[in-house]
């Protein structure tokens, strides 16, 4: 196990057909604690991939600098790095058995000459039952025991995603690197497999860094995740953090299923002695802290932010949320039962808004329906550098 550290790393392509310039990654700078399981997220194009194939030694740097353990590895060859990568498309050679398939790369790693030797030398026995010992400690971890004789033809997609895992179990590497491993499964697979991965990291202890651009698997996947868009690091913390305080309307947005809600045409006034938050057919008093922080903008405008499950049908509020009287007249557009709660679409004067609100509502669509906003919980966000107030 060992920590990673990328400091002021960067990496331009130059576009084959252009030649103009790429810049992927930009100026990161990103610790990953010995044991961590860190998640990079973000849209398609942010860098994230290619941060991770410059930890594996697969993509050179432009600049910065990449540490496992203390050790500067920026010209250290991918095998010389004691990583083991498990990627989207997991190629298992189809000719080798399950068995075989994992302890291939093990085998690479020696010299032609050792290899031959295997069944020739007591030193080479032992490597040949360390090979063995390890090959079937994985298995066991992975469960697929039953499954060391088999082809890969004659697995399941999740079965094969297994053996691909259990390649890199293998190595007893310092540092696990995921790239989107489970993008190929089924839902319901994905779903599985992803507390499988929880699991193991947990009974391996090993270093991990994953990437992802879904951020439902990165919230309950990371233990810290880093938010990427651009090739900048937006923020990195913990997916509590990150859900409770977004730095900006991009991390805010990209977090959190349905998304938050953002109205734009909001202001911030002063009547009395604390101000608070005014949109067209919205009118929200924050704590007294939380309000303090918004004097710098009064007469201003600035970006709303609530989550839907900050949002209340007041027939159905806590105690917490109706004592704070936020309280505002909608109109229903669409509700969409979920069971356990129904997620509804409400027009507050020209805004739309998401809520997710208790399945007993009686909201119905074109009726008015009185809701309460949790204001503790909103978010404000400054119109021009995007970049949280409160
Ligand atoms: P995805 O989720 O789609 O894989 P990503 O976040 O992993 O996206 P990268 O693959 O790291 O993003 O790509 C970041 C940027 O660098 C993109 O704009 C991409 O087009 C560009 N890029 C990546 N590899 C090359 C290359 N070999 N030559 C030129 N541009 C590249």
């Amino acid at each position: 196990m060992a920590r990673v550290t990328l400091t002021n790393l960067n990496k331009t392509f130059v576009d084959a057909q252009s030649k103009k310039e790429v810049t992927a990654v930009n100026n990161v700078n990103l610790e990953i604690h010995d044991g961590e399981f860190m998640v990079l997220v973000g849209p398609s194009g942010c860098g994230k991939t290619t941060t991770m194939r410059m930890i594996a030694g697969l993509e050179e740097s432009t600049s910065g600098e990449i540490r496992i353990g203390d050790r500067v590895v920026n010209d250290v060859p991918p095998r010389d790095r004691n990583i083991a990568m498990v990627f989207q498309n997991y190629a298992l050679y189809p000719h080798m058995s399950v068995y075989e398939n994992m302890a291939f790369g093990l085998k690479l790693r020696m010299l032609p000459s050792m290899w031959w030797q295997m069944t020739h030398s007591a030193e080479a026995r032992e490597r040949k039952n360390d090979i063995d010992r390890r090959v079937r400690k994985a298995a066991d971890t992975l469960g697929i025991s039953h499954l060391l004789d088999r082809k890969p033809r004659a697995l399941s997609g999740g079965q094969r995603q297994r053996v691909a895992l259990g390649r890199a179990i293998v190595r007893e590497p310092q540092v696990f690197l995921m790239d989107e491993p489970l993008s190929n499964l089924d839902a319901k697979l994905r779903e599985q497999t992803r507390t499988e991965l929880i699991r193991l990291h947990r009974d391996l202890g090993v270093t991990t860094i994953y990437v992802t651009h879904d951020q439902v698997e990165a919230m309950t996947m990371g233990q810290r995740i880093a938010v990427m868009k651009d090739g900048i690091m937006q923020q990195c913390d913990t997916p509590e953090n990150l859900y409770r305080n977004p730095a900006n309307l991009f991390v805010a947005g990209f977090l959190g299923t349905p998304s938050m809600n953002f109205v734009r045409s909001a202001r911030i006034v002063k009547n009395g002695a604390a101000p608070l938050i005014e949109a067209p057919g919205l009118r929200l008093h924050l704590p007294e802290e939380r309000a303090n922080a918004l004097n710098a903008y009064v007469g201003k405008e600035v970006v709303l932010g609530i989550r839907p499950v900050d949002i209340y049908d007041q027939a159905h509020a806590p105690a917490r949320v109706s004592a704070q009287k936020n309280t505002a007249q909608v109109v229903v557009d669409v509700v969409e039962p979920l069971g356990s709660k129904s997620t509804v679409y409400l027009t507050a004067g020209p805004s739309t808004l998401v809520a997710e609100i208790d399945a007993e509502t009686q909201a119905r669509v074109g009726q008015p329906l009185e809701i309460l906003v949790d204001a503790e919980r909103a978010h404000v966000f400054d119109t021009e550098t995007e970049r949280a107030i409160v």
